[in-house]
């Protein structure tokens, strides 16, 4: 038998593409190496599922893409945010929005996501088939003419799906197969990094501030002079580094194939300008007759103020008024330019994305058909497109999973 589309890959992208076609009659058939389906789906946001952040604009979410913001501008705009609460909620899902715009199931429940494409899928006479991995492909005359599982079956059909994800979490499944496969086929692989991941720090003694969090810090990126990119948000100090929201996000630009090392540079106290931050402890310090210590936990939580003592050399129990002024001007640095030398990526199974991917430059955002194999569509992370947290990541496996389920 030969089907209308073969999809590879049984995540969010390649369920919604299977979902799609299937609706359109065309009979399609969907390969999972995995005993279940979607399984990286499953945990995403920790198993509740943050399927999308409610920007109904498409030209302000598209610009949360950095790089890949022009190329998603057409695919958003036939399928945002506004189109994938739409398709759920056409298909009795209640969604709930958070007050920082993540948008969830109100169930809480990621298997409720799950479950409504796989009614979906079997209701429109899709085939799903899980415990068939893709080993490799067959072409003729430039295009797909088959695929070989492990089991050495030969499936045909007159097109084909690549939606295998990225390499992070390889135990989900996502273990990177495509790239090899993409290469052979004459495909380019932009430099693959793990994304939204915890940050690795150089720093010695670190690991003392491990589980202080902190709700609203600026980070800085930088290697050498070059400015690299800019965060704000909450961040948790962990026993090798940094985590939270606003470093994983910022963790998107380590790129060590391209930089050594990078300088993360914390500001503890955004809202002030260095000079009213110097005024402020101008006046904690002179004010009464308060430890050091003490004066500083007015700025910065007591655990830090202590930290940031220690390692300035500066006695935590003198009295703040006999703080030097050459003293006080450390302290100010300390609070706003922390400075985290991180020398190395962090580990793909810590990463909630892989950053990279299949150059966009090689695919037709009107249809996501490969530029290069007329009868090869892409979706989802396996492309070099990498989105913030907050449910960013999912929206691009359920827009690009629908254009090229639907051409
Ligand atoms: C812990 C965690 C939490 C996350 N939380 C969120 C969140 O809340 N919101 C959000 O937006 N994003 C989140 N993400 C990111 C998001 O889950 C991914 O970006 C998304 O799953 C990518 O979808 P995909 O369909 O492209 O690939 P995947 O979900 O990776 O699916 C690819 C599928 O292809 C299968 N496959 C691979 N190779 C083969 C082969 N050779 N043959 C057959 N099948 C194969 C795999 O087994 C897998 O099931 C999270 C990620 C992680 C790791």
């Amino acid at each position: 038998m030969k089907y209308d589309l073969v999809v590879i890959g049984g995540g969010p992208a390649g369920l919604m593409a299977t979902l799609q076609a299937a609706e359109k009659g065309r009979q399609v058939l969907l390969l999972e190496k995995n005993k279940r389906l979607g399984v990286k789906l499953l945990i995403s946001g920790g198993g509740r599922c943050n399927i999308t952040n409610d920007i109904p604009d498409y030209r302000v979410l598209a610009k949360s893409y950095g790089p890949a913001a022009k190329f998603l501008l057409p695919i958003f705009s036939r399928f945002g945010v506004s189109e994938i609460k739409e398709f759920f909620e056409n298909r009795k899902l209640a969604l709930k929005t958070e007050p920082d715009n993540k948008v969830f199931p109100e169930s809480n429940l990621a298997t409720d996501i799950l479950a409504v494409f796989v009614k979906g899928i079997t209701t429109a006479g899709g085939t799903i088939r899980t415990e068939c991995e893709v080993k490799d492909f067959i072409i003729q005359n430039n295009l797909i003419e088959k695929i070989i599982l492990h089991s050495g079956e030969e499936i045909s059909a007159t097109r084909f799906l690549i939606a295998t994800g990225g390499k992070s979490y390889s135990a989900t499944g996502s273990s990177g197969d495509a790239y090899r496969w993409l290469k052979q086929l004459g495909h380019t692989i932009t430099p693959l990094y793990p994304g939204l991941a915890p940050i690795l720090a150089n720093n010695q003694g670190l690991k003392e501030l491990e589980g202080l969090s902190l709700s609203a810090v600026r980070l800085k990126l930088a290697s050498g002079q070059k400015e690299i990119a800019i965060e704000d948000g909450p961040i948790i100090f962990t026993a090798s580094g940094l985590s939270g929201p606003a470093a994983l996000n910022i963790s998107r630009f380590l790129d060590f194939n391209q930089y050594q090392s990078f300088v993360l540079r914390l500001d503890f106290q955004p809202e002030l300008t260095l000079e009213d931050l110097d005024k402020l402890l101008i006046n904690l310090f002179a004010k009464d007759n308060k430890f050091v210590k003490n004066s500083l936990e007015e700025i910065v939580p007591a655990r830090l103020a202590v930290f940031i003592l220690k390692i300035l050399g500066i006695n935590e129990n003198i009295k703040a008024k006999i703080i030097t002024r050459v003293e006080r001007k450390k302290i100010l640095e300390s609070i706003k330019d922390f400075k985290v030398t991180i020398n190395n990526f962090s580990d793909y199974d810590k990463a909630m994305i892989t950053v990279g991917g299949l150059s966009l430059k090689e695919v037709d955002a009107k249809t996501m058909r490969s530029k290069i194999i007329s009868n090869l569509y892409l979706a989802g992370e396996v492309l070099d497109i990498a989105g913030p947290t907050g449910g960013f990541n999912l929206q691009i496996a359920w827009s690009t999973g629908f254009i090229a389920g639907n051409d």
